[in-house]
């Protein structure tokens, strides 16, 4: 077989059906949300999406429009909420594509509303959710909204408030007091505004237990298997892994330096390899300039450290201490960025970053193989 330069990227669907089964274990009686946003973390929303669907997942969550087109045309069934809402004109292609709207103004409310009165001719009131902020400040209706909205119950005619949603910003840290805090809010926001399903929990949120698991978790980050808290060991299965091959080995002697800026300098007789992924791949030149000797990588489940900066198609790591081993490491073997034997928190941790940057950065040149 010829060799290959590229990189690749492996995705075990099993793993990820697997790891659905046991979120649902986690949400209880709740129902468990698949959120796929970011073409489903960077892993292929096209590959993810039916597997989740094929493993009992009925509601799926993305950011923009655009993806929920996407998505609605993989899957003709199922419930799509788009948390970024409905921006002003576009209310009629969220009907014509079946998508829920995450209300998060009082202006989306009002163009769904009116949209829902004036041009939908069959009279169906159209589903859409009202996400509401507790504490994130980020998106939704905060504390002055909710009232403003509760005292104008008229404002829920001609729709159907379909879920009521938030989201929690320290769900990764349990013993976080803000947990408990938007908690409450999100339960005072629930008892002023019409009655309907609740969603507050992501990943992290789903694992901090009943409490907090309303009628629908919102599972994202748990399901590509990294874990959504601080703890390695709440990471289910890895469904993902990234590996380069090694396109050349070199032998340094004291004094040599490596790459760009020649950060790095041997201090004595070394073996390296230069390995085929850049930040071009999405693996941030970061990783080579804050320190680079903490960001380990594995040969065979070998640790091998980065040298000095990261190019944008090769990368450098030190097989020095591999030499001596019965079979050296070798042009063609794989160096695995992230995987089984390199947990993709770990080493998202070396990285001063987080799974979820290291996935959405993912870059489009691998191999991409699905099984
Ligand atoms: C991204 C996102 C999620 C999923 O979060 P994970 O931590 O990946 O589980 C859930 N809800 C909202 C509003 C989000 O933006």
């Amino acid at each position: 077989m010829a060799a290959s330069d590229q990189a690749e990227l492996r995705v075990d669907l099993a793993a990820l059906a697997a790891n659905y089964k046991t979120m649902q274990k986690h949400a209880g009686a709740a129902q468990t949300s698949a959120v796929v946003k970011a073409d489903g973390y960077g892993l292929g929303m096209a590959q993810i999406v039916p597997t989740l669907a094929a493993a009992g997942c009925k509601v799926f969550w993305v950011a923009q429009l655009n993806e929920g087109i996407a998505l609605r045309a993989l899957l003709p069934e199922a419930v799509i909420y788009v948390l970024n809402g409905v921006p002003r004109g576009t209310a009629k292609e969220f009907a014509a594509h079946d998508l829920r709207p995450c209300l998060i103004t009082m202006a989306q409310v009002e163009e769904w509303q009116a949209y829902c009165q004036d041009n939908h001719q069959d009279n169906t009131p159209l589903p859409a959710c009202l996400f509401v902020d507790s504490g994130f400040n980020r998106l939704g209706f905060g504390e002055l909204g909710v009232a403003e909205l509760a005292a104008k119950p008229q404002l829920f005619d001609g729709w159907e408030l379909s879920l009521i949603a938030s989201h929690l910003a320290c769900a990764d840290d349990p013993t976080h007091p803000m947990n408990a805090a938007q908690l409450e809010r999100f339960r005072n926001a629930l008892a002023a505004l019409p009655k309907a399903p609740a969603s507050l929990a992501n990943s992290g949120g789903t694992m901090l237990g009943p409490d907090y698991h309303f009628d629908m978790v919102r599972t994202g980050t748990m399901l590509y298997g990294c874990s959504a808290t601080a703890r390695e060991e709440d990471a289910l299965l890895p469904i993902a892994s990234l590996r380069a091959p090694l396109l050349q080995t070199r032998q340094l002697s004291a004094g040599d330096s490596i790459g760009y800026g020649a950060t790095f300098t041997a201090s004595g007789e070394m073996t390296i390899g230069i390995a085929s992924l850049g930040y071009g791949d999405g693996l941030s030149r970061y990783f080579g300039t804050h320190s680079p000797s903490k960001v380990r990588f594995t040969i065979g489940g070998h640790p091998v450290a980065l040298l000095g900066r990261v190019s944008m198609d090769s990368l450098a790591v030190d097989l020095t201490d591999l030499a001596g081993l019965a079979r050296p490491p070798a042009v063609g073997d794989m160096v695995e960025i992230f995987g089984t034997d390199n947990p993709i928190d770990r080493l998202a941790r070396q990285g001063n970053t987080i799974s979820y940057e290291l996935l959405t950065s993912l870059g489009s040149r691998y191999n991409r193989i699905y099984s």
